[in-house]
């Protein structure tokens, strides 16, 4: 028998970037908030300190702050007739799991959308006719501009102290920035970082083409800086260890040094850890959730919480597993197409090219997680989908996040595995080698999508979710133009040595392989509930007293990481719960 815990106002389910901040603003409301995270609590201190946290083998070959498989996993398969397997080695994507989720391992490379992206299906509709889109794809419209968002990513922006440059304000274009990028109301809040020797030589190459270089917007603080919530942020010290790591320098943006601390100060806002949701609760209507069912590590025993409004915000995947187990929006079902909650899950498609050169040194251990310079130039809105036969786009970009013994000391090709030849060719190209990566857009499809496994169970005994997913003819060709446009920059650099890693025809996904944590769509949001699980405000269209958050909403991944836009869509749900939605709770139309 469950037990049974007071009401509360909200419970949120999960406390990474998008609880801590619907924490923080429902919290200002005076509502009483209860935040239930499913992992251990986690800090600055002791967490990250120095020097504990720069332990390479502990948290990026172990995954020390990552999800556990053994308490949470998902089966994956690529097609619809094949059978699902445990994903049970990380490997590909890795979810965070503990206060901060994975906001604390982060690199911190934070976008904005272009404006064509969040209108995908109706821009290349407009511009290249409809006939262009494969059969099977699934491009859908948000359902929110970029105009309605921009003071959302402004304002996601500024709570972060995001380092960068304009390129466009107000829609003038700025010398230096990204001139490709939708109007920005304000400039970022501090200026780029610094440049790595790599990001320069790529960008004196970019400019020779004719191509518009810029730095990267990061989350990495290029100096001191003290956010609306009044959390302060030092000045990144580039040491190079962000990506799988907590910040020892209250540098980088996460939910630790950006909210949490200014949030458990708040009297009405609780949160409880190792305290995982098996579900929703619906009420007796069917029209609402009445509260949430949780597992109590400490006590072992299950735990019924009462709440007026459910806020999801547990990262997309775990977002649509909770939909499908708590039966809130149909399952979708590729054979009929019928069905919403699952539908449009969709992946990052990355590549790369290595540079070695012989006379260059690159110092590659003073790094940061999202530095560097990039070019938009063959983004979504500078290609002619028609012309070259596929929809999509990508960012570029070279600048090296750190120089860590074990996961960023690579090779030239035909360089033995092991032994003396291995470490002779280590210790020559160490310090030689840098690279310039794509990073790209993957569309939807019909058959790739999430649903409850018909055959594994977690240890609760509830059914695991089951992606299924593969690339598609449409992402390869994309990602095989971006190697054509990175090659000809990098020959143009004259490497000693250079070698490539794109997919190509016939490419697998591979699931052993780190890709990136950018898993979005299956509880979509838009304008028709029968494409969509989630309302423009990210209201469910069945629940709506339930808000999910996170790239869940995704109704295809656009070509940049997640965080920016999920960042500005909590802001843009806030703004919906507090000037509407809590004065009058119902179905917001
Ligand atoms: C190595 C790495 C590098 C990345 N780099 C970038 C980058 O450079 N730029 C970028 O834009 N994005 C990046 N990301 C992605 C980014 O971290 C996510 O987009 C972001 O954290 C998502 O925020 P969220 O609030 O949806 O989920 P999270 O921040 O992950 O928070 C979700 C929380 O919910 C908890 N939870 C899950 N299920 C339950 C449950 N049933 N009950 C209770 N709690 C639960 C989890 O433990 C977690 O703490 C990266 C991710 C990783 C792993």
């Amino acid at each position: 028998m469950a037990r049974t815990d007071p009401k509360k106002d909200v419970v949120i389910i999960g406390l990474g970037w998008t609880g801590s901040i619907l924490g923080m603003e429902m919290a200002k409301e005076g509502l009483e908030v209860l935040a239930l995270e499913r992992g251990d609590d986690r800090d600055t201190v002791p967490d990250f300190q120095y020097p504990g946290v720069i332990d390479e083998l502990k948290y990026a070959i172990r995954y020390g702050f990552m999800q556990k498989p053994r308490k949470s996993t998902l089966t994956i398969r690529h097609g619809v007739n094949d059978t699902a397997l445990p994903y049970r080695h990380l490997g590909s994507f890795l979810p965070g799991d503990g206060v901060g989720g994975a906001g604390i391992h982060w690199n911190g490379q934070t976008w904005r959308t272009q404006p064509a992206e969040l209108r995908l299906k109706s821009y290349v509709e407009e511009n290249f006719g409809a006939d262009i889109i494969p059969e099977d794809m699934q491009i859908q419209d948000w359902g929110v501009t970029y105009e309605e968002l921009e003071p959302h990513y402004d304002r996601f922006e500024k709570l972060l102290g995001i380092s960068g440059k304009a390129g466009n304000l107000n829609g003038e274009i700025q010398d230096g920035g990204n001139p490709f990028e939708g109007p920005r109301s304000s400039e970022y809040p501090n200026p780029p970082l610094a440049n790595t020797y790599d990001s320069e030589l790529f960008a004196d190459a970019a400019r020779k083409k004719g191509l518009h270089p810029f730095p990267r917007p990061a989350a990495n603080a290029s100096r001191a800086y003290t956010n609306e919530y009044g959390m302060q942020l030092g000045a990144c010290n580039y040491c190079g260890f962000c990506e799988r790591f907590g910040c020892l320098n209250y540098s980088k943006a996460s939910p630790q040094t950006c909210v949490l601390g200014a949030l458990k100060r708040m009297p009405n806002f609780r949160y409880k850890t190792n305290s995982e949701v098996l579900k929703i609760e619906k009420a007796a209507d069917g029209k609402t959730a009445k509260g949430v069912t949780y597992f109590d590590e400490k006590s072992g025993e299950e735990v019924y919480q009462p709440a007026d409004l459910v806020l999801v915000c547990a990262y997309s995947l775990h977002n649509v597993h909770l939909l499908l187990l708590s039966d809130i929006g149909q399952p979708y079902d590729p054979s009929t197409g019928e069905g919403v909650v699952g539908r449009n899950y969709c992946y990052q498609m990355t590549g790369g090219t290595s540079l070695y050169f012989k006379d260059k040194k690159f110092n590659p251990f003073i790094g940061t997680g999202s530095g560097g310079m990039s070019i938009d130039d063959y983004s979504i809105s500078q290609i002619d989908f028609a012309k070259e036969g596929f929809i999509g786009g990508s960012y570029i970009t070279a600048g090296h996040t750190g120089g860590r013994p074990i996961g960023q000391l690579s090779t030239p090709p035909g360089t033995p595995k092991w032994g003396q030849g291995w470490k002779e060719a280590a210790g020559e190209w160490y310090n030689h080698k840098m690279s310039i990566g794509s990073h790209g857009s993957n569309m939807s499809y019909r058959d790739c999508y999430l649903d409850l496994d018909p055959t594994y169970t977690d240890r609760h005994g509830r059914p695991l979710m089951r992606m299924t997913f593969n690339w598609k003819a449409n992402d390869i060709k994309m990602t095989q133009f971006m190697k054509s446009k990175i090659e000809d920059v990098a020959t143009s650099m004259n490497p000693d040595k250079m070698a490539s890693g794109y997919k190509k025809d016939g490419s697998q996904y591979d699931t052993t392989v780190y890709q990136s944590t950018h898993n979005v769509g299956g509880a979509v949001m838009g304008t028709d509930p029968n494409t969509s699980v989630i309302n423009r405000y990210l209201q469910s269209w069945d629940c709506h007293n339930v808000f999910v958050m996170g790239a869940s909403a995704y109704p295809q991944n656009t070509q940049y990481n997640p965080t920016g836009p999920l960042g500005a869509l909590a802001y843009w749900a806030v703004d919906a719960l507090r000037n509407d939605y809590l004065k009058n709770p119902r179905p917001l139309m």
